[in-house]
């Protein structure tokens, strides 16, 4: 059971990264998303339907369109397949988060609507700001509707959720906290009794900082889209995370212009996106913010 639930998870993670090259592929050539048949960009050769599976088809195509015989980038099949790996991994933290499997499993249906819906909205983000995140490396620019979509889908399954939370009465089993490891350990009850009050103080704190950021450096520290997205991944998080967020992907961004210096590959005062650094910033913390935070304590 637990091994065909990952597999369906990360052939959906395939999917939606076949979507996301669509997506920031079109947006690149100012396509519809819908109205124009998926094609090759060079012959136009309309894809068939075995041609348009993730991954694979790049492998029977052997990374070359079936009628011109042009290359296809491999960047292609790298998103899908990092896609992927990232639903199945965030499926499997999720699993040892102890509200998600608890109610996963838990036969009641409401209940069961609250660990899919956390899980969902989880994914949704992540899509959101993969697509955000690739642009920006391609093009040095952050497209407001991508932003805008992210902005309203998290606010959705926030409410959803906090409404289900306060409705289950789920705080006083203390199963519940807020979207990730880390926060019951040291805030415990009294920050978990106001997860609503969280996530909006963790939109607010981290879109207020990164505007103080481009405000008084004029833009040159970082573009105007990054409060946005900061301020997305604080909504999600919820205000302790949120914190912790924001020092790794500092830290993150440091090393990464440092690195960029020492090598040469970029000039001082050129512009590094700030987009992808916030991702993995987000990854990292989803992931390993609770253990960072421990660790961190634990050395006090
Ligand atoms: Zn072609």
């Amino acid at each position: 059971m637990d091994i065909l639930i990952s597999l369906a998870v990360f052939v959906l993670g395939l999917c939606v990264g076949s979507f996301i090259n669509v997506i920031v592929l079109r947006y690149e050539k100012k396509e519809s998303i819908v109205k124009v048949k998926s094609h090759c960009m060079k012959c136009g050769h309309e894809l068939k339907f075995w041609e348009l599976i993730p991954l694979f088809s790049y492998l029977f195509l052997r990374g070359k369109c079936s009628k011109c015989r042009e290359k296809i980038s491999i960047i292609y099949p790298i998103v899908e397949l990092c896609t992927g790996l990232l639903f199945m991994f965030s499926y499997w933290s999720f699993l040892s988060m102890p509200f998600f499997k608890t109610y996963l499993f838990s036969g009641n249906v409401l209940y069961m609507v609250l660990a899919i819906l956390s899980l969902l909205g989880f994914f949704v983000l992540l899509s959101v700001l993969e697509v955000i995140s690739i642009y920006d490396l391609r093009n040095l620019e952050i497209y407001n509707s991508f932003l805008t979509v992210g902005f309203i889908s998290t606010s959705i399954f926030i409410i959803i959720q906090n409404y289900l939370v306060y409705k289950l009465q789920v705080l006083e089993s203390g199963l519940f906290y807020n979207n990730t490891h880390g926060m019951a350990i040291f805030f415990g009850d009294q920050f978990s009794r106001y997860p609503f009050l969280s996530n909006i103080l963790g939109f607010v704190i981290l879109f207020l900082l990164l505007y103080s950021i481009v405000w008084v450096t004029r833009g040159k520290g970082m573009g105007e889209g990054d409060p946005y997205i900061a301020g997305i991944i604080g909504l999600w998080l919820g205000l302790f995370m949120s914190i912790v967020f924001m020092v790794i992907s500092f830290a993150l961004g440091g090393i990464i212009a440092l690195g960029l210096l020492i090598f040469k590959k970029k000039r001082k005062g050129q512009v590094i996106p700030f987009g992808p650094i916030l991702f993995l910033g987000f990854l990292i913390t989803f992931f390993f913010g609770g253990s960072l935070v421990s660790a961190y304590f634990s050395l006090l």
